[in-house]
């Protein structure tokens, strides 16, 4: 008997056929809609989805029994609903891992050597125009937040010959020297000590302008500020105003607090910012991984297997429960 998956993401399937002839082959029919209702998911098993909101009303009203999230954030899944009638809700954790620690460490070199500053002036000016950057080398990497990404960007850097400092009060400081990194006590001394400084911890209360006024007063004037994480962690009027005067000598955000920021954003208006567009996860690869393990969680379930990154934790019992095996 055929089990049914809805796909609602874009780019399922888009750089490779892998993911949906892996899906045929375990015996499921595919229906693709970018954006679905209640009535859409009417003998549908499992959905494979990315931003679209999946509500309390579409979770109970519907035959669904599995929601792999293809992604990590599951604030667009209401995963009350989807736990009250054990329904197992999966993520892709760490498939952008390394797309991630690459943009990050591609901000580093951008910053380091002006180049968007001097492409900018020889490719839209015509002005040939020399700049003076710095090597990498020996220079000294703040890292906040020593997680998946952290640590990618922690084993390139240390390939680079720089000298990397790492904060994260919740890793063991012995994890953090294995990686040839030295552990700090305080984001303080992190911040005073670092040529480059670079965010890698989730957006949370106790997070939210993890850098404001005070912790940028402390960096160096030499010293560069990178964000791939979230907009929330730096307050932007603080760097903005840092910034225009040169109390740090620049910054690479590919997050903001509100995406896209306003196209009148002060923002736009800072000497030695780079900007891109939440462009973190966004590489071939990272979307064929995402692909392949949302399709792997779906496939998994349905073999009688607790599928891997269940974000509900009580679900994951129940399945113990009801016999389904643990995934190798
Ligand atoms: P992770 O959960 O693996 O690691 C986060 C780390 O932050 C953990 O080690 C944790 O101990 C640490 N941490 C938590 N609070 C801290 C604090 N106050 N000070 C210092 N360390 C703290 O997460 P990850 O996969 O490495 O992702 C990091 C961030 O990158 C997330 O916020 C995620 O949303 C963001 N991200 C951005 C993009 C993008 O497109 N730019 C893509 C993926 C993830």
């Amino acid at each position: 008997m055929y089990k049914r998956v809805l796909i609602a993401t874009r780019t399922f399937g888009k750089y490779s056929d892998d993911p949906i002839e892996f899906l045929k082959k375990e015996g499921f029919e595919i229906v693709r809609i970018d954006r679905f209702n209640l009535s859409d998911l009417e003998g549908v098993d499992a959905l494979i989805v990315g931003t679209h909101h999946v509500t309390a009303e579409m979770i109970e009203r519907s035959k669904l029994k599995i929601i792999a999230k293809h992604g990590v954030g599951v604030d667009n899944i209401d995963l009350e609903a989807a736990t009250r009638k054990g329904i197992p809700v999966t993520i892709t954790a760490g498939a952008n891992s390394l797309s991630v620690a690459e943009l990050t460490i591609a901000f580093v070199f951008a910053l380091s050597r002006g180049l968007i500053w001097s492409h900018n002036r020889l490719f839209h000016e015509k002005r040939w125009e020399g700049t003076v950057g710095q090597e990498v080398t020996g220079k000294t990497f703040g890292v906040i937040g020593f997680g998946a990404i952290g640590r990618e960007v922690v084993r390139r850097s240390i390939c680079l010959g720089m000298n990397v400092l790492v904060y994260d009060p919740y890793v063991s400081k012995d994890t953090i020297r294995v990686f040839g990194a030295t552990p700090v006590d305080e984001l303080d001394d992190l911040l005073k000590e670092s040529d480059f400084v670079s965010l890698h911890v989730p957006l949370n209360e106790s997070t939210r302008n993890i850098i404001g006024e005070r912790e940028i007063s402390l960096m160096k004037k030499t010293a560069f500020l990178i964000n791939t994480s979230r907009g929330g962690l730096i307050d932007e009027e603080a760097l903005i105003k840092a910034l225009r005067e040169g109390m740090i000598a620049g910054a690479a955000l590919d997050v903001f607090s509100e995406e896209p920021p306003s196209p009148d954003s002060p923002l736009f208006e800072c000497p030695n910012l780079i900007t891109t567009a939440h462009i973190g996860a966004h590489t071939k690869e990272a979307i064929y991984r995402m692909n392949m393990m949302a399709a792997q969680a779906v496939v998994d379930f349905f073999n009688g297997k607790i599928p891997k990154y269940v974000v509900n934790e009580e679900v994951v019992n129940l399945l113990k429960h009801k016999g389904y095996q643990e995934t190798s």
